[in-house]
C-alpha cells in the first residue's frame, strides 16, 4: 500500500482562489492510472487556504459570519473534489471521494479519532480513495483545518503502507525556500534527526496556507517515519519521477529514512 499525497501547490495555483492546475492533475493520472493499491490524499490549495483565511476559520468558530465562511468554504472544497475525481476517472483511475470530516475528529486542529472503514470498504471493492484535507468537527475550535499531510500520515500507519509519497511543486526539501532564494541546495536524503531539526527550521509557503506549508508537512511526516515508513518529498511537475517512486525505484527528491534503513544506508556507504 502507497499513500499518495498530491499537494495542493502541485494540483491547484495557490495563489488564485480555485485555480485547479488540470494539465498537472491529468499527467498525474495517467501515471497512477498504471498501478494499483494506493490511496490518494490531497491538499485543498488556494480552495481551501484563501476562503478560511478571508473568514476566519482558524480561530474557534464563535460568529454567524464564520458559520457562513465554513460553508463557502465547504462549497469550494467540493468544486476541487469534482473536478479532481473527473479528471482521475477520466484516465481510469475508479477514485471514489472521500470527506475526511465524515471519518475524521480533531482536537485544536490535530486528529483524535478516526473511522476509515468506508475507506478499507473502497480499497476492497477495487476503488481509489480520494480524500483531500478539509475542514473538521474540533472538541475545542467547534471545526478546523486538517492538511493533508496529516491524515496521510494517519492513513499510512493506519493501512500499514509500505511508503508515502508527497508530491508538492519543488524538488523536495531544500536548504532554504527554493522559490525565495535561488541558492537553495536539495537536501536529498534525512535522516530522524534531519527531520526533527528541519521540522523546526524549514519555511512556510510563501502563498495563504492554513497548514505551515513545508515546515508544517515535515512536522506530519514524523510519526510516519518512526512507524518504519518510507518517506519521499518529490516534484509533481515531473510525472516520470512519481512512476520512479511508484514503482520504489530511487528519485529526484528528499528520502526520508526511518532509523532502521538510515543504519544499512549509511553501513552501505562505506
Ligand atoms: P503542498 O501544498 O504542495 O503540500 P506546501 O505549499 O505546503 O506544499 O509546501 C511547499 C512549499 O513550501 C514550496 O512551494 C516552497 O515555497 C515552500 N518552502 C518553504 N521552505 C522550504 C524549504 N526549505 N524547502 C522546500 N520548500 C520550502
Amino acid at each position: 500500500m502507497i499513500i499518495v499525497k498530491l499537494g495542493g501547490a502541485a494540483i491547484t495555483d495557490k495563489t488564485r482562489l480555485s485555480v485547479i492546475k488540470r494539465r498537472a492533475i491529468a499527467s498525474i493520472a495517467r501515471v497512477l492510472a498504471k498501478h494499483r493499491d494506493y490511496i490518494i490524499v490531497h491538499g485543498a490549495g488556494s480552495f481551501g487556504h484563501i476562503p478560511v483565511k478571508k473568514y476566519n476559520l482558524t480561530g474557534p468558530i464563535k460568529s454567524k459570519r464564520q458559520l457562513i465562511g465554513y460553508s463557502k468554504t465547504k462549497a469550494s472544497l467540493l468544486k476541487l473534489e469534482i473536478e479532481l475525481v473527473s479528471i482521475l476517472s477520466k484516465n481510469q483511475i475508479p477514485a471514489a471521494p472521500v470527506a475526511a470530516s465524515t471519518c475524521l475528529m480533531a482536537d485544536h486542529g490535530r486528529i483524535v479519532s478516526q473511522n476509515f472503514e468506508t475507506v478499507a470498504s473502497m480499497l476492497k471493492l477495487g476503488l481509489v480513495p480520494c480524500i483531500g484535507g478539509d475542514l473538521v468537527q474540533d472538541i475545542s475550535l467547534g471545526a478546523s483545518v486538517v492538511s493533508g499531510d496529516q491524515i496521510a500520515a494517519n492513513l499510512a500507519i493506519a493501512f500499514h503502507a509500505h511508503t508515502i509519497i508527497f508530491g508538492t511543486d519543488v524538488d523536495g526539501l531544500f536548504t532554504v525556500n527554493p522559490k525565495l532564494n535561488h541558492k537553495a541546495k536539495l537536501i536529498s536524503t534525512l535522516d530522524l534527526a534531519g527531520l526533527k531539526k528541519w521540522a523546526e527550521k524549514a519555511g512556510p509557503a510563501n502563498v495563504p496556507d492554513a497548514s505551515g506549508g513545508m515546515r508544517g508537512k515535515l512536522t506530519e511526516i514524523l510519526p510516519a517515519v518512526m512507524a518504519g515508513i518510507k518517506v519521499v518529498i518529490i516534484n509533481l511537475n515531473a510525472p516520470s519521477r512519481l512512476e520512479a517512486a511508484m514503482d520504489g525505484k530511487t528519485v529526484k527528491g528528499t528520502k526520508i529514512l526511518d532509523q532502521f534503513s538510515a543504519g544499512s544506508e549509511r553501513s552501505a556507504q562505506h
